[in-house]
């Protein structure tokens, strides 16, 4: 370290704390006297506070800041490669845990390059925003079929544990990626599926080898979009079940969760629409533009409210001939990829029509300024212009023997409006992942692996519906994480018969609760409220206000906005009431259904013929279920219905889990800021997990492999003595203390200490 070798001229510890970048900036200012300890190897900075002493708190600095001076090279475990002496590749091998120590070993790896770290079977990984070129085919053979110890840490080894296991076992795998956005999740899932897509090939030519990473670009294209956060966020959860069969895969099935809607309206500062329009405005040839009646992206309302029409890095054009060509790979004809275009188009027009108002019997209620726009729709999805202009600026009420037509305000109109170019884009993505499905759908299998990338917790410049359903899913995956991390460890140890007593990882259930429980949770009140007729946005805050005003978990603002406050595992969030029980409700008007029903559009009458279908199955449903309390079909019922159900699957699987970090917010290369991943560790209960790993045994060898590795320090092998007994006669040559190890069925259990000695006398061989 750059301190250790001027140390004759150290200088003030706070200067070169802040220099280092160690600990987070706030604690440093608050040190201001120091002793320096040092010795020929260590040296410990230990703060003093008011000259009475260490500071004894839970600041992370009382903990020891220790680094070794020397420049040795040892080697780590299960290989002969290099590693600096005071840098692990499992955190639970750490001499002291504590944030700071862990976050020095993250961080000296993330600067040369080594973004995967494990924690026993966790692995974590910080983002390096650069390509790096640890993907390469030589490096994923070397990870195929290997000891996990064997090779450094790597999202490879991670796929290459549950293909085996997938094959070996019948239990489904699964593997669950979180962490917050731009962490590099669905960069996670998508080298995983490279992995398991370029095993085997080859061999078993007879079989269809179908393969998922085709469909990446269009999902991408239709649903993701650049944030403040990312510039390529998922704005919709996903669970890919990749089928195998005889070791090849052969499908996949994709199941989706809530697509972030609000975006084809409306977009935040900086931020943009979903990537496949300006992808189509970059891409598409200048005769077919002039018949879908398209023009340039800044000339789009729904395209350019975040004044970021250009994405810097990201070529837009090539990214539409790509999409075109998986388009046509999962088997689109022209013509309904030439609908898709022209839907894309409607949804931009709809975007650009414009509303005068006007006075009519005493109210004021919304004219259509220009007719162009609709008309524009009327001939690119065939249906009758008039009746587009009617929809728009009018609210329609069936009665026994008439329809009345009663017109909106202004600010209905723009929602009806908006309202229908969600619907449009949204029946658009659903047909789309129908294909996908379709195309990627296996005729057998016999194992499968899950992986699971949902989008990340977030705090955007404008939280609103969306963003609580997005922050609660992360909370819930979170505490299944905890809970999960727990068991794992408890399994390990009760499959090789070893005592061991687990503590608990953090709850989150009391938040859980303030969002979901049953009766007064926030979405449950949402859901009341969006049933009844007189209820508003003011009226659902209020109700939360009264029920939820005392948590420790909600806040109520300061001065009366339309906001409440959440306290997330991951941070505050303050979220805008606005639209709430609008977006809760989304359900299609029935005459706008009805009039794109009536497209002579094949594709667009039967995408809408389907949603009325749907909806007339519902209704008769609610008739045939009155009087029971029935689960209403908004979308916060529907979207904790999904969660729970991909809650229960993943209580069924075996699962694996990476965390993902983003080492700063300005999403560049070589910069690692301490306080946003100090947070983020702090998050996703890393420090624990370490501790839960370390109290146990955190270093697991099966005999064998000992055996192999170590064998040489027995000066003399037993004669028919098992591996087991081998293991046990070596460990007594090297010399072991009281309670370092213990012996599984399969696997010897040991301290760090223990396992240090072993590979020291190793290494001197
Ligand atoms: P969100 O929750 O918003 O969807 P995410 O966690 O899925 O976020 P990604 O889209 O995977 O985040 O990553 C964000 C960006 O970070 C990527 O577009 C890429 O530029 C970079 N990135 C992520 N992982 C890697 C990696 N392993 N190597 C190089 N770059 C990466
Ligand atoms: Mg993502």
């Amino acid at each position: 370290l750059h301190w250790a070798q001027n140390r004759q001229n150290l200088g003030d510890p706070q200067d070169w704390l802040r220099a280092e970048n160690l600990l987070p900036h706030q604690t440093v200012e608050k040190l201001t006297k120091w002793t320096v300890y040092q010795d020929e190897e260590h040296a410990q900075v230990v703060p003093i506070h008011n000259g009475r002493g260490p500071w004894e708190s839970e600041d992370p600095t009382q903990h020891m800041l220790e680094s070794r001076l020397s420049n040795t090279q040892v080697l780590m475990p299960g290989n002969s490669r290099a590693v600096e002496v005071d840098e692990v590749e499992d955190l639970s091998q750490l001499g002291e845990v504590c944030e700071s120590s862990v976050l020095l070993n993250l961080k000296k790896r993330f600067h040369r390059d080594c973004i995967y770290t494990y924690i026993g079977n966790m692995l974590l990984s910080v983002n390096p925003f650069k390509p790096l070129s640890i993907y390469t085919e030589e490096l994923r053979q070397q990870y195929q079929g290997k000891e996990k110890q064997q090779n450094p840490p790597h999202v490879y080894a991670i796929a290459d544990v549950a293909f085996c296991q997938s094959q070996n076992s019948t239990q489904e795998q699964c593997i669950v990626i979180s962490g917050q956005s731009g962490s590099g999740k669905t960069e996670a899932a998508k080298l995983i599926m490279h992995y398991l897509n370029s095993m085997y090939q080859g061999r078993n030519d007879n079989l269809r080898q179908v393969k998922p990473m085709e469909v990446l670009p269009i999902l991408e294209s239709f649903g993701n979009a650049k944030t403040i956060l990312n510039n390529n966020s998922s704005r919709f959860g996903k669970y890919l079940h990749i089928h195998i069969r005889h070791g090849v895969v052969v499908g996949t099935s994709l199941s989706k969760y809530l697509l972030e809607k609000s975006r084809v309206v409306f977009q935040a500062n900086e931020e943009r629409n979903y990537h496949v329009f300006y992808e189509l405005l970059a891409g598409m040839n200048e005769w077919d533009k002039q018949d879908l009646y398209l023009q340039g992206a800044e000339t789009y309302y729904y395209l350019n409210q975040g004044r970021a029409c250009e994405l810097q890095g990201k070529h837009d054009k090539q990214d539409f001939l790509l999409l075109v060509k998986c388009l046509e790979t999962i088997g689109l004809q022209t013509d309904q990829i030439n609908t898709m275009w022209a839907i894309l188009s409607s949804i931009l027009q709809l975007g650009n029509i414009c509303f005068s108002s006007y006075e009519s019997e005493s109210f004021e209620v919304a004219r259509i300024f220009s007719e162009a726009e609709a008309r524009r729709v009327g001939s690119l999805l065939q249906i009758s212009a008039e009746a587009l202009q009617t929809v728009i600026t009018h609210r329609v009420t069936e009665t026994t023997y008439d329809r009345i037509y009663c017109p909106l305000s202004v600010e209905s109109a723009i929602e009806s409006r908006d309202a229908i170019a969600k619907a449009l884009y949204s029946v658009l993505f659903d047909w789309l992942l129908e294909r996908i499905n379709d195309w990627l759908i296996p005729t057998e299998m016999d194992s499968t692996v899950g992986i699971v990338d949902i989008y990340g917790f977030e705090d955007l410049g404008v939280n609103s519906f969306e963003q609580l359903c997005i922050n609660f899913a992360n909370e819930q995956l979170q505490q299944f994480v905890n809970k999960a991390v727990v068991t794992q460890e408890q399994e390990d140890y009760s499959a090789e018969k070893i005592q061991w007593y687990p503590i608990a990882l953090q709850d989150f259930h009391v938040c859980l609760d303030l969002i979901s429980a049953r009766p007064h949770g926030i979405l449950r009140i949402l859901d009341d409220q969006t049933c009844l007729p007189q209820a508003t946005d003011h009226t659902f805050l209020q109700k939360c206000h009264y029920h939820h005003g005392n948590s420790p978990y909600y806040a109520k603002p300061k001065i009366p906005l339309p906001v409440f406050t959440i306290y997330h595992y991951a941070g505050a969030v303050t979220y805008q009431v606005h639209n709430f029980l609008n977006k809760n409700h989304d359900q299609f008007r029935p005459e706008v259904l009805e009039l794109f029903a009536r497209s002579r559009l094949q594709m667009v009458s039967g995408l809408f013929r389907k949603v009325q279908e749907r909806y007339m199955q519902q209704k008769e449903l609610g008739a045939r279920g009155r009087g029971h309390r029935q689960q209403p079909s908004t979308v916060a019922a529907h979207f904790q219905q999904s969660l729970a159900e991909l809650i229960s699957r993943l209580e069924r699987c075996k699962t694996t889990f990476i965390r993902c970090f983003k080492p700063n917010y300005v999403k560049l290369p070589g910069i690692f800021d301490v306080d946003y991943i100090a947070t983020q560790l702090r998050h996703a209960g890393i420090l624990e997990t370490i501790h839960i790993r370390k109290e146990g045994f955190p270093i697991r060898v099966p005999f064998s492999y000992f055996m192999e590795r170590y064998g040489v320090l027995l000066p003399q092998r037993l004669p028919n003595a098992s591996d087991k007994e081998q293991v046990v006669a070596l460990l007594e040559t090297v010399g072991v203390e009281e309670g370092e190890y213990q012996l599984g069925i399969t696997k010897v259990f040991m301290k760090e200490s223990l396992y240090q000695r072993v590979e020291d006398r190793w290494s001197s061989t």
